[in-house]
């Protein structure tokens, strides 16, 4: 009953998401890519892309493999060319950021929001390795944050140009990830400040300006690495930024390897051991299917705080109330992922119902201390993979705020939530996952887990079976979702 009554509701009530709309806030970002100083020389732009035929692709592909699961210590280096899957632009491509802007051009477009973009099968497939213990270290030139947000340890990261996501403290070096795009580049101060009770600092961006110095922290430990690697893989990067285009090099002397992995030449493949020129996507699902290894799907999660202040009026006949809906990362912090929030009142139907479309998401109330009644939120998403809403439902009884807050074991209550989101390749499942009732305050702030992205990725065919079947799969069709799951059920808070 439940199957049909879900399929029928989407149907009737929620229309997918159309590509023109999807188009419409694709245009909304581009990164910081539009935040860059204009420089002349950015170096060689419109470079031509070369593809290797089909069975010399398969072959290099298995000598790849091979040399995969030889390595003792396999590094592995990223360019822009691993997320132009993911609906960011590279750099230097026939449609590249600077190759337009020089040709005097209109800026490409992301095809979706910067903080909604999701990692490749690249991506996805190196966390596979790491986790496999074959993949020891990620170099990236990204600021994407994509490897990161896709489950690349931090300690085996290193982000030689930053992060756009990513905010870090002066004072006392603590990080911090971000679900919006951080405002700024070129290591400026943010509008946050340090958490940690004795800091409070000012915080800065993390995303290289043209004349910024590389950071220590993360060129030293890219160096360390290059220099134990008996491999270095790189994958997507034109090898044209100095001085971090120098690093795969620093493994030769010990003896390593260099493998290279883009659609365009570039200086070091001299130096290389194997050249590849194919779409990175492509060559490393090969090369996960020679190892027999599965890429799993990619999980979103991210997090709101729903926080409800209630007082009684002078006469003590009503409750005074407000509810708002803010992000984790501070009430004054956008929340990018939520584009509107409707407001209903379950078993109260003379309650005016709301919808809350705009930042800061608030609603005032006064009602009668006698009742006991279900407030009931629809969140509507922002652009993604179209799956549009979720629904929470927050139980208002007449004791105004309870002095004992429910211990949740955030961690259980996060891989649940992965566990079914990958069972069922659907959005919008959600969970409390955090409480605190402050009495003197008169408040209670819940934090709910909500699921915002299921990326799958199938098994490729081989490259040159894919040639004969008219190539190796629609991008997009790797990126559905079956729409948001309902849930009917009453959820006890
Ligand atoms: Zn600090
Ligand atoms: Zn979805």
């Amino acid at each position: 009953m439940f199957e049909k009554t879900k399929r029928e509701y989407q149907k009737k009530t929620i229309p997918r998401r159309g590509k023109k709309e999807r188009e419409i806030e694709g245009t909304m970002s581009l990164g910081y890519a539009e935040k860059l100083s204009y420089i002349e020389d950015v170096g060689e732009v419109g470079m031509k892309e070369f593809f290797d035929p089909p069975l010399v692709l398969q072959e290099k592909i298995e000598r790849l493999a091979a040399m995969v699961k030889k390595s003792k210590h396999l590094v592995v280096f990223t360019g822009a060319g691993i997320s132009t899957s993911s609906g960011i632009p590279d750099f230097r491509g026939p449609k590249g950021i600077w190759t337009l802007q020089r040709e005097g051009k209109a800026l490409p477009q992301a095809s979706l929001p910067f903080h909604r973009a999701m990692p490749s099968m690249t991506h996805m497939a190196l966390v596979e390795l790491e986790k496999a213990g074959i993949l020891k270290f990620v170099i990236s030139q990204n600021v994407d944050g994509l490897h990161l947000r896709s489950g690349i340890p931090r300690e085996k990261l290193a982000e030689l140009h930053g992060n756009s996501f990513m905010e870090t403290c002066p004072s006392c070096g603590a990080e911090y990830i971000r679900d919006f795009e951080v405002e700024t580049i070129g290591l400026k101060e943010t509008s946050r400040h340090c958490a940690k009770a004795n800091c409070k600092r000012k915080l800065r961006d993390t995303v290289l300006d043209w004349e910024d110095a590389l950071p220590q922290r993360e060129m030293s430990s890219a160096e360390k690495h290059c220099k134990m690697a008996d491999l270095v893989l790189c994958l997507g990067t034109s090898l044209q930024i100095t001085p971090a285009c120098n690093l795969p090099l620093k493994s030769l002397r010990g003896g390593g390897k260099i493998a290279i992995v883009n659609l365009q030449r570039t200086p070091k493949d001299g130096k290389a051991s194997l050249v590849i020129h194919g779409l990175v996507d492509k060559v490393v699902a090969g090369v996960m299917n020679s190892l027999n290894l599965e890429i799993h799907p990619f999980i979103r999660i991210d997090f709101v705080q729903i926080i409800l202040n209630k007082n009684i009026s002078g006469d003590e006949r009503f409750i005074n109330w407000t509810l708002r809906v803010a992000s984790v990362h501070g009430q004054k912090a956008p929340l990018p992922f939520v584009k509107s929030i409707e407001v209903t009142f379950l078993d109260e139907e003379k309650y005016k119902a709301a919808v809350l479309e705009d930042q800061p998401f608030l609603l005032k109330r006064r009602t009668g201390r006698e009742r006991e009644f279900e407030i009931r939120l629809r969140i509507n998403f922002t652009g993604g993979c179209g799956c549009p809403f979720t629904e929470i439902s927050i139980p208002f009884d007449r004791e105004v705020i309870l002095t004992e807050s429910p211990d949740y074991n955030r961690e259980a209550i996060l891989q649940d939530l992965r566990d079914t989101a990958t069972q069922d390749s659907t959005c919008g499942r959600n969970a409390a996952c955090w409480r605190k009732n402050n009495v003197a305050a008169r408040s209670e702030t819940t934090t709910y887990a909500i699921v915002t992205n299921v990326v799958s990725y199938p098994k490729l065919l081989k490259a040159h079976e894919a040639e004969s079947t008219g190539g190796i799969g629609d991008l997009k069709s790797w990126t559905e979702c079956f729409g948001t799951t309902i849930r009917r059920k009453r959820s006890k808070v």
